[in-house]
């Protein structure tokens, strides 16, 4: 299986000239080429392509100093282009000629197999060695899993440089008998609240990020378009958008990593997402995103421990009694989930998380004897800046011992 992480880097401004020097490079091949190949009927093979770049170097010493993997890789990317506009074409698709890139607007380049190396350092930043550039500090927040097959380096649009580093792993043996379990409900009052009665909530910490964006905002709407002040401050809210991407990332990684450790088997709602939340507000949507992030994050992370998720048909979970199956209906005001037939009192996530769970188990093929529960349910809120902090809340061995047990085990 295969993971991207991204660590931010923090070149030092020479690093920074060679940096941008390898972009001009790959853009001055990438435009190259296209002057010889575009609007030929028959493109080379990339053998063939390949085969011309020693002979280039000999004329343009410059490319001496970039990698050779890279140019390769630019080539690779120049030949997928021209053979997928060939496509549409064959398919009678009336599609344009590709267009030469202009200064600047090569951001990033690609190192493949070689040419780069991780460097752990013990201090605050690692190194990123790259071919030709040298050892950039990262920052590596997180740890790398699985060999790495690629990085990416890349300038955002706010001028801070990033590494995107590919992996491959090889999954681990899915656990055959499952012995601990969760259920998930996402929500909008609350992120998600867990079967166990665990709420985790909506991420605070984003807010003063949001409120200096809009600030930021309305200083950008008063600026003269195409002014350098206007550029100055697109790039400073570009960095704000930058940052508030990071944080989400950071709690939703975090907050998927404690799941993925502690549950066996984990059950969720297979949700329509892009259907159900969509908001123009760009600050919004990046929040708004947060759910089918968080499901791929899980989704990642359980598959390379040999854990398994389950997607369960949404249908009722808020509305079916999590203990007798009647269903009644459950208008969002309603918190609390009182059954009118078995008399059960419960928190409406948790009950949703209950059903979520039910169903995972179902599937799995495991026996749906009704769960053992306590008339009365207290819920434990966390916040979601105590996740990413670190200073993990959750109470040990809370997983076996709890409330909600199955008891076929
Ligand atoms: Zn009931």
């Amino acid at each position: 299986m295969q993971m991207v992480y991204k660590f931010r880097l923090y070149p030092t401004s020479e690093q920074e000239q060679s940096l941008l020097f390898v972009m001009e490079v790959c853009r001055w091949i990438y435009n190259h080429f296209l002057s010889i190949w575009n609007g030929v009927t028959k493109i080379p093979s990339r053998h063939d392509l390949q085969a011309t770049l020693p002979e280039l170097k000999k004329d343009h010493p410059n490319l001496k100093k970039v990698n050779s993997k890279i140019l390769q890789m630019v080539l690779f990317m120049l030949y997928n282009n021209l053979k997928a506009l060939r496509e549409l074409k064959k398919n009678g698709r009336k599609v344009g000629r590709l267009r030469y890139k202009k200064y600047g607007r090569f951001k990033s380049f690609i190192l493949n197999q070689s040419g780069f190396k991780v460097k752990t350092t013990g201090n605050a930043l690692d190194k990123l060695y790259v071919s030709k550039v040298g050892d950039i500090p990262i920052k590596l927040h997180q740890k790398i899993d699985g060999v790495i097959k690629q990085v990416i380096i890349k300038k955002y649009k706010s001028g801070e440089w990033y590494a995107l580093i590919c992996t491959e792993k090889d999954a681990q043996h899915k656990i055959q008998t499952p012995r601990s379990f969760i259920g998930l409900d996402m929500g909008l009052l609350h992120f998600l609240t867990d079967n166990m009665g665990i709420q985790i909530e909506n991420p605070k910490f984003y807010k003063q990020t949001l409120k200096r964006i809009k600030i930021e905002q309305r200083r950008l709407s008063r600026k003269k378009k195409g002014s350098k002040n206007c550029l100055n401050q697109k790039l400073k809210l570009n960095k704000l958008y930058n940052k508030l991407t990071n944080q989400r990332d950071d709690f939703l990684h975090k907050l998927s990593r404690y799941y993925v450790d502690t549950y066996d088997l984990i059950s969720i709602e297979a949700l329509n997402i892009p259907n159900m939340v969509r908001n123009h507000n760009l600050s919004q949507s990046i929040l708004d995103s947060s759910w089918s992030k968080f499901f791929y994050i899980l989704s990642y992370k359980a598959e390379s421990a040999g854990k398994i998720l389950i997607k369960v048909d949404p249908k009722n979970t808020s509305k079916e009694c999590s203990i007798c199956g009647n269903i009644k209906d459950m208008p969002l005001s309603d918190r609390v989930y009182n059954c009118s037939e078995c008399g059960i009192i419960i928190d409406r996530d948790m009950n949703a998380a209950i059903n979520i769970l039910k169903r995972g188990i179902m599937r799995q093929g495991l026996p749906s004897t009704l769960p053992e529960i306590a008339p009365l349910q207290n819920l434990f809120q966390v916040s979601a800046s105590s996740i990413v902090e670190g200073r993990s809340p959750f109470p040990l061995g809370r997983g076996s011992s709890l409330k909600y047990r199955v008891p076929f085990f």
